[in-house]
């Protein structure tokens, strides 16, 4: 079993809760943090981080995830998805401090890809993920026992959602399996049904099963669903023998929430509309859109898209607002009529990012995040094999 991916032993870090390894209830109630949080009433914060941000230059990189907040994307260096932020801190090996505004996978990736010397920071500790919380190390390596004892594990590949801690990285890493993204999943898949016969997919079933069925062709029938709270994952073991791909029942509370009935209701709405979602939306969703995208493909969707015309998004609303605001030469609608943000995400405001900004400028290093070097080394060799895909 790999060390689990931990916290820094700096005196000045908070204990962390190691997402994928437990249930913690108290885990989405906040961090104190060390020393002074501006109140977000603060009419001096821009001009806080403005000067923190100044102070710092180049040893700082400050990263934002496209779900991220107005107030945090407009101190952001570099925007992208989850993936694209690791890579663009791996591709600062200068700057001493990679300031994180996504949630703590994102971090450990950053710190999985970048140098030792390098610290990595995400502003407020709580800020999670629920679906990389939905498979633990314990529950995986259950499932894998599982598979052993049926006889099968040789036949499965593993391959694991960009959205997954690092101990299930590195699970992945250890059992020659792969990472993907939402942009490479079909050929994450197809290599994988290369490799074996079966793919266990963690941590996203939506993801898995859209991929499989709609980019690969295989029948839903196909696809089997691991509920890791039930014995023996609820799977008959007839139909584990029998199943091409075994899909983790996890899911993205953000993504999830979209219906059907939603697409339908915005079609009513706005005649005309093209109906836009992420992968990670359930099937029927995905089968009722007009097109699926990763948030880049989303964004470049959009951003190419002649004037005039209608776009339903099914993604966060701080991102689908952001696109509204920088098109409006086009009607870009939320796909659903109620507030979809991502609640983890967004607990990373303005407070935090200024008390993060001068805290290093003060020369104290807080929230960082470091993945052990075993867990490192195993989650890199899915990771580096995600970059090798054909
Ligand atoms: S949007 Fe979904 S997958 Fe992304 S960080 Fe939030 S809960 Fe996790």
């Amino acid at each position: 079993m790999p060390s689990q991916s931990a916290t820094t032993e700096r005196p000045d870090t908070l204990p962390l809760y190691v997402l994928g390894a437990g249930a913690d209830p108290a885990a989405e109630k906040g961090v104190s943090c060390p020393g002074e949080l501006p109140p977000p009433s603060d009419p001096n914060l821009v001009r806080r981080a403005e000067m923190a941000r100044a102070a710092l230059g180049d040893r700082a990189f400050v990263l934002g995830h496209h779900y991220q907040r107005d107030e945090v994307i407009a101190f952001a260096d570099v925007t992208g998805d989850s993936f694209k932020l690791a890579k663009q801190a791996a591709a600062r090996p200068d700057c001493e401090f990679v300031v994180f505004c996504g949630v703590h996978f994102m971090a450990e990736s950053a710190d999985i890809l970048t140098a030792a010397s390098q610290q990595v920071i995400l502003p407020d500790l709580a800020a999670g993920c629920s679906m990389a919380d939905m498979a633990s190390y314990a529950q995986v390596e259950e499932c894998w026992e599982v598979l052993e004892d049926l006889g099968i594990a040789g036949t499965v590949v593993p391959v694991t959602y960009m959205n997954s801690s690092a101990d299930i990285k590195a699970f992945t890493g250890r059992h020659g399996g792969t990472v993907c993204t939402s942009s490479n999943a079909r050929r994450a898949l197809t290599w994988a049904l290369t490799k074996g016969s079966k793919v266990l997919f963690l941590p996203d079933q939506h993801l898995g099963r859209n991929t499989a069925v709609l980019e690969l062709g295989l029948r839903l029938d196909d696809c089997v669903v691991w509920d890791p709270r039930r014995p023996g994952g609820g799977v008959d073991p007839a139909e584990l023998r029998a199943a091409t791909m075994i899909l983790w029942r996890g899911h993205c509370s953000v993504h999830g929430r979209f219906s059907a009935r939603n697409v339908a209701e915005i079609r009513q709405r706005i005649p005309g509309v093209n109906v836009l979602v992420h992968p990670e939306c359930v099937h029927d969703v995905v089968t009722a859109a007009d097109a699926i995208g990763s948030t880049e493909k989303i964004i470049a969707t959009i951003e190419q898209a002649p004037p005039g015309s209608a776009w339903a998004v099914g993604t966060e609303l701080n991102l689908v607002r952001r696109l509204a605001a920088a098109n409006r030469d086009k009607t870009v609608a939320f796909l659903d009529e109620t507030v979809c943000f991502c609640s983890t995400m967004n607990r990373i405001d303005l407070p935090h990012l200024v008390w993060a900004l001068e805290s290093l400028q003060a020369g104290r290093t807080v929230n960082r995040i470091t993945v052990d070097p075993v867990t490192a080394g195993q989650a890199r060799a899915a990771l580096d094999q995600m970059l090798a895909l054909p």
